[in-house]
């Protein structure tokens, strides 16, 4: 297995499971489950048995293995410079094992059988693809500055398909010069990446790179931080060089613009960073700067944010397979309980996943009413 040698390194201290200041939980599966085995130290001490033959493939071990939400916080957290940029590397390539060997959850089976029948995880037709943005009088990509990616929650998932309306609709009226791709977008390819299905990612780069290339695309905005980490990070730029941006970082660039509309009543926002923006991509300011640009609203921060922002719970595939659940220790009942005692009446996203995963956490809290989840251009526009 790629990276096992960085298994031995792990001495198990534990710091990787908090954030800076040692205060809270960190890792979003121990601090769900808080056994030592759902925890970065205990996984890689798993892992190693599991190499060495000391353990056999089990659906536990599977369903431990992927219930890491890939957050980064151990990669931020480990108090071992030297390796621990390989730690999720580590748990990626373990994942690719389980694939190879045909081991994994049931959960994560059916994603990728979907992802590779119906290139979606909805198993939904290409041509419902396109579905979101009627009535914008979007232009089809031919030739304008960006590309905007709704990719496969924004166009087929009921709360993405809201939030790719109300931010392609800001781009609109911003006079940024986008089209957009329809039925022909393709999935980015992200989670199958981070459940380590490394042929069917492969070929969504192949799809993506041929059409944009045949395209002339230059610029991509993309509405998840997930397919703009998987596009800035792993596509190969030397056989088709492009630039990516999250729309935050679109929004950022238009900040005066934005300060210009008309001011909202007095607003209490507190904002999540959502993990594949910030702590994969160190964009914790765009976010914020577009936030801080909207007369009348005040930033109330929590006390997780930036580098030790706490997970929603829905990365590394978790938001389609649900491998951490619900209940009331779920990452994303933590985080809106968090959000809620900042005193905000707007919980802010800049993530379709993280939208839904903390709408749904709204309601199982009975927090209707105190906190309200919105995405960004959705308070800018005052809509949702
Ligand atoms: S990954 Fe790093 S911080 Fe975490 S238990 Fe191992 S050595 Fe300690
Ligand atoms: S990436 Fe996140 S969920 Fe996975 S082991 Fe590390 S801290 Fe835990």
């Amino acid at each position: 297995m790629e990276f096992a040698d960085i298994l031995h390194r792990c001495f198990r201290c534990g710091y990787c499971k908090f954030p800076e200041n040692y205060q809270d939980f960190n890792c979003p599966s121990y601090s769900r489950f808080r056994f030592e085995t759902y925890s970065p130290g205990g996984r890689m001490w798993l892992l190693r048995a599991w190499l060495n033959g000391e353990m056999k493939t089990s659906p536990r071990l599977a369903e431990i293995l992927f219930s890491c939400a890939t957050c980064g916080n151990c990669v931020e957290h480990c108090v071992f410079p030297k390796f621990k940029d390989d730690i999720l590397h580590a748990f990626l390539a373990a994942r690719e094992e389980m694939v190879n060997q045909g081991t994994v959850p049931p959960a994560v089976r059916d994603y990728l059988k979907a992802l590779q029948v119906h290139g979606n995880p909805y198993k939904l037709p290409r041509s419902e693809r396109g579905k979101w943005q009627a009535g914008l009088g979007l232009e089809p990509y031919s030739g304008q500055e960006y590309l905007f990616h709704a990719g496969c929650v924004g166009s087929l998932d009921e709360r993405g398909t809201k939030m790719a309306r109300s931010v392609a609709g800001l781009l609109k009226k911003l006079g940024i010069s986008f089209g957009v791709l329809g039925t022909e977008e393709n999935c980015d390819g992200n989670e199958a990446r981070s459940l380590g299905e490394k042929g069917v990612f492969q070929s969504l780069i192949e799809q993506n790179i041929k059409e944009f290339k045949s395209l002339g695309v230059k610029k991509v905005i993309t509405l998840s931080p997930h397919a703009y980490h998987a596009f800035k990070n792993d596509y190969p730029k030397d056989s088709y060089p492009f630039d990516v941006f999250h729309y935050t970082q679109v929004l950022a660039m238009e900040a005066k613009k934005l300060s210009a509309l008309p001011a909202h009543a007095s607003l209490r926002v507190t904002y999540h960073d959502p993990c594949y923006l910030g702590r994969h991509n160190k964009e914790y300011q765009a976010p914020r700067k577009v936030l801080k640009s909207v007369s009348g609203l005040l930033l109330l921060e929590m006390g997780r944010v930036r580098e030790n922002a706490f997970c929603c719970g829905g990365g590394g595939g978790n938001f389609f397979t649900d491998l951490l659940g619900s209940g009331p220790e779920s990452p994303a009942r933590a985080r809106v309980r968090e959000a809620a005692e900042t005193g905000a009446s707007v919980l802010a996203v800049a993530c379709p996943n993280c939208a839904k995963m903390l709408e749904d956490a709204v309601k199982a809290e009975s927090l209707e009413g105190k906190i309200a989840v919105k995405e960004i251009s959705e308070i800018i526009q005052g809509t949702a």
